[in-house]
């Protein structure tokens, strides 16, 4: 059987309507063997995210300030599910475990942990799939890091002898069994896991949106959805800001070219967006360009010397000088006697003067100049390579809606263009390259 591994996100589990949904499209396909729920998540507008509560609670826990009044509030969440749904389990014992770790101080992991651990209960119960704990087969290593080696040995040992089951997500366990979560949307993470561990004929992330979209809709009016993109493609834009699914959950499934599609819980018919390893050439009829991302808060630091490119060693002493002040870079677009070095404003902010300083005495430039507030705008495309004249829509829809391209960088791959613009111009911009290549 080719088994499908399904993760569903918080808005997917928020309350007992939508517990029924996923229900639904759980037992529809007897292929959707592994569940990897995350916390209840937000109902409505304005509502609160359960694992934000669970944080809220246990900051008052540990600085011994009363928390029942948050804590019944989570409490309520849950039991409203069983109540409203009839399940046969109670949480009553589990709650006042959680109270009593709370009170001895278990950890802002552990607390956050327990959204997704006792919505994993609820829902093995109601879809009558075993449970399994994350904390006994996900790990972490000393250090902290994701321990993909020995999680991928242990969980794949023990989902043999669980044929349905649901693995709850964000969480697993450091070496001295404590509990230990990924960083927040990580559940995400457990559901590539998980799939890898299961060999999984495909990864479905059940969210409340019909997948990827080619360009952010407050910006662009309906933007065009996106059917298939590559995990390289993906990673150019979740790069640049667009979010659904978690950066860190690509990579568990991509080595073993699992593909990822992502789902709406909402609206099961639709086809969503598929997330590839690589995508056929010949069946290929998706547009020209995959989707366009951005973001804002760059500086670009441009420095000028006269016969740069024969002076060897220019661009090591440069780059020299940001490593030693823990500065990463972004981009390093260069021109024959111009080198520019893009990075985020933030961590350059009040460091100018010093690095200017720093950056004449190292390269002896005739002029080093800083720019902020750039905005950087990723057009990414893998049939981009294929089609001549891409580079000429970008830089043409720039100019006609009069904005200034400030920086260009195409990336080795072919997969992107790069261009920086003035904050002031990026939705200018996005709008003018999004009509360039779909209208
Ligand atoms: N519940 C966690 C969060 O809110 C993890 C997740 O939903 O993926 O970040």
């Amino acid at each position: 059987m080719d088994r499908k591994v399904v993760k569903f996100g918080g808005s997917s589990l928020a309350d007992a309507a939508q517990f029924a949904k996923v229900r639904s499209i759980v037992l529809a396909e007897k292929e959707r063997c592994y569940v990897v729920p995350s916390a209840p998540g937000k109902r409505f507008s304005g509502d609160e995210k359960v694992t934000d509560m669970l944080y809220a609670c246990y900051a008052l826990a540990e600085k011994n300030e009363p928390f029942e009044e948050v804590f019944s509030k989570i409490k309520a969440r849950y039991n409203s599910i069983i109540s409203e749904l009839s399940l046969t389990v109670s949480l009553d014992e589990e709650f006042e475990i959680i109270r009593d770790m709370f009170m001895k101080k278990a950890g802002k992991d552990y607390a956050a942990s327990r959204g997704e651990y006792l919505n994993g209960i609820l829902l093995g119960n109601y879809l009558g799939f075993d449970f399994i704990d994350a904390a006994k087969v996900i790990f972490f290593t000393e250090s902290g890091a994701f321990d993909a080696e020995k999680t991928n040995t242990v969980l794949s040992e023990v989902l043999k002898s669980h044929e349905y089951a649901v693995i709850p997500g964000f969480y697993g366990a450091n070496p001295d069994g404590s509990i230990k979560t990924f960083s927040r949307g990580g559940s995400d993470i457990t559901g590539a896991i998980v799939a890898r561990a299961a060999n999984a004929a495909i990864y479905e992330n059940w969210t409340d949106v019909s997948g990827f979209l080619m360009a952010d809709p407050r910006i662009i009016d309906s933007p065009k959805p996106i059917q298939k993109i590559t995990y390289s493609e993906l990673r150019e834009l979740s790069y640049m800001g667009a979010t659904v699914l978690h950066e860190d959950a690509i990579f568990p499934v991509r080595q073993a070219k699992i593909p990822i599609n992502i789902k709406n819980t909402n609206d099961p018919s639709h086809p969503g967006t598929l997330i590839l390893d690589s995508i056929d050439d010949k069946d290929d009829t998706s547009a020209i360009i995959t989707g366009i991302a951005g973001r804002k808060g760059f500086s670009s630091v441009l420095l000028e010397k006269d016969m740069m490119n024969q002076e060897l060693g220019f661009g090591y002493r440069v780059l020299k000088v940001f490593y030693e002040n823990g500065l990463s870079f972004e981009h390093l677009p260069s021109g024959i006697d111009t080198l520019s070095v893009v990075l985020e404003q933030k961590a350059i902010e009040g460091k100018e003067d010093m690095l200017v300083k720093q950056l004449y005495e190292a390269t002896g430039s005739d002029k080093i100049e800083i720019e902020h507030s750039l905005a950087l705008i990723a057009v990414v495309g893998r049939r981009m390579i294929k089609s001549k004249g891409s580079a000429a829509r970008v830089f043409a829809a720039a100019a006609h809606c009069g904005v200034n391209i400030k920086m260009i960088d195409q990336g080795s791959s072919e997969l992107n263009i790069i261009i920086g613009v003035a904050e002031e111009d990026f939705e200018k911009a996005i709008r003018a390259i999004y009509d360039a290549f779909e209208n």
